[in-house]
């Protein structure tokens, strides 16, 4: 069987965004064992839509749409799809009740626009969209199979795995079965880590192992094919442990979703460890990175951006001898800068940032020199010495990202 992959939407086009549910797409198929052989992008324009439909029925055989599901005017997706295989669309009820629902609810007046949404091939079937209200849907014509599927990458994503996936199982009786496992390791390079597990990756067909490299964070992604799932469960536990035995001490976490920031302020908010930062050339960024997971009210009261020598000595209480004696940009500053912290607001941990951000140095220091301070709930500190590669923002990014990983050791 071979597959082609539409995307349909004007901002690919414009390179205004980057066709990510493709290269899913793509992935998820192969996986599947089923070929991808073409992939086209068009605008939102019904018409070469249809081009896009004539070309990809002449050579393949599954069809999948990507976009254009929405309830705007250049939202024409099904209504291409529908004349092309001269069918119709008539509502879903489930879908359309989902709808009136939720405009309801949000107390706005529902447009036949909004109810377009619910539309799906009359001579086909409904793919339910868990997250958004838009439906997808399949239809049969020639010998070919046409499926359509949302653009937001969030819905477009768990419809895939799920509703599509489910679709592909009964309709092409593929009876296996694929799962994911995430792990997630940091401190480590990616290439280190691929270099440490490269005769496990080769020697490996089932799971497959795959690594991706984000900031710090490193993920391995098993993935691993099989009819039953204790079998699968089964064959993923094993390569873990492979992987475990090679590379466990970097590692932190199986959950889907989740970066190292996150991680370790989700730990410290079960552990109830309260914590604050006093911030020069990070500006407030491990806080606003704090403040970003759920719950971060739990530990953390608030913090200080103290980014002058002045405001670090009348905030923070770091006295005016030691910067001049060591530079602003040392460990002794950051120490009392971390302590300073902690003190004032009464937390567990007081972490702290003095560094260059650069482009240019100062007073000595390179660009990328930076001190994290960690001032602990025993009364021990700990001041280290980081020389960080990039330009002003990677810089603070990787300043904030180390400081996470102090946090954790
Ligand atoms: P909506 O209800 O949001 O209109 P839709 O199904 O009509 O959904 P589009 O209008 O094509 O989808 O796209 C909505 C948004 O989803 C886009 O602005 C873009 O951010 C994202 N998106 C669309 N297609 C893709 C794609 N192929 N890859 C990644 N993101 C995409
Ligand atoms: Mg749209």
């Amino acid at each position: 069987m071979k597959a082609e992959l539409i995307s349909v939407g004007t901002e690919i086009l414009l390179g205004e965004i980057t066709d990510t549910n493709a290269v899913k797409l793509g992935q998820f198929l192969a996986q599947k064992g089923i070929d991808v052989v073409n992939r086209q992008t068009v605008g939102d324009n019904k018409e070469r839509i249809e081009e896009a439909l004539e070309i990809a029925t002449r050579r393949s055989d599954l069809i999948i749409t990507i976009g254009g599901l929405g309830p705007t005017e250049d939202d024409l997706t099904k209504d291409a799809v529908a004349d092309f295989v001269g069918d119709q669309l008539i509502f879903d009820q489930n879908t359309l009740d989902k709808i009136t629902d939720y405009f309801e609810k949000s107390n706005i007046e529902i447009t036949s626009n909004n109810k377009k949404q619910a539309e799906v091939f009359a001579n086909g079937g409904t793919l339910a969209n868990g997250i958004g209200l838009a439906a997808g849907s399949f239809i049969e014509n020639n010998n070919h199979t046409y499926v359509v599927l949302p653009g937001p990458p969030s819905e477009f994503t768990p419809m895939v795995n799920g509703s599509f996936n489910q679709f592909l199982i009964t309709r092409f009786n593929l009876n296996q079965q694929i799962k994911s496992k995430t792990l997630h390791f940091v401190g480590i390079g990616e290439s280190l880590l691929a270099d440490k597990l490269d005769d496990l990756i080769n020697r490996q067909t089932n799971p497959t192992i795959a690594l991706y490299f984000k900031d710090t964070d490193v993920t391995v992604r098993l993935t691993a094919k099989g009819t039953e799932e204790p079998e699968i469960d089964q064959l993923l536990n094993q390569t873990e442990s492979d992987i475990n035995k090679l590379v466990g001490e970097f590692y932190y976490s199986d959950e889907d979703e989740i970066d190292f920031p996150s991680f370790v302020t989700q730990e410290l908010i079960k552990r109830e460890l309260s914590i604050t930062s006093a911030e020069s050339l990070t500006g407030g960024l491990f806080q606003s990175t704090i403040v970003g997971v759920a719950g971060a009210s739990n530990i953390f009261p608030g913090g200080y951006v103290t980014y002058s020598d002045a405001s670090k000595h009348s905030l923070l209480g770091v006295s005016e001898a030691t910067i001049s004696d060591n530079t602003v940009v040392s460990g002794p500053v950051a120490k009392e800068m971390a302590i300073g912290a902690k003190n004032l607001m009464g937390t567990s941990i007081g972490v702290s940032f003095t560094g260059v951000a650069g482009p240019d140095g100062l007073e000595g220091h390179p660009a990328g020199e930076v001190w994290i301070g960690l001032a602990l709930p025993n009364g021990d500190t700990v001041q280290n010495k980081y020389v960080f590669n990039g330009n002003r923002q990677k810089i603070r990014q990787r300043s904030v990202n180390k400081a996470f990983e102090l946090i954790w050791r």
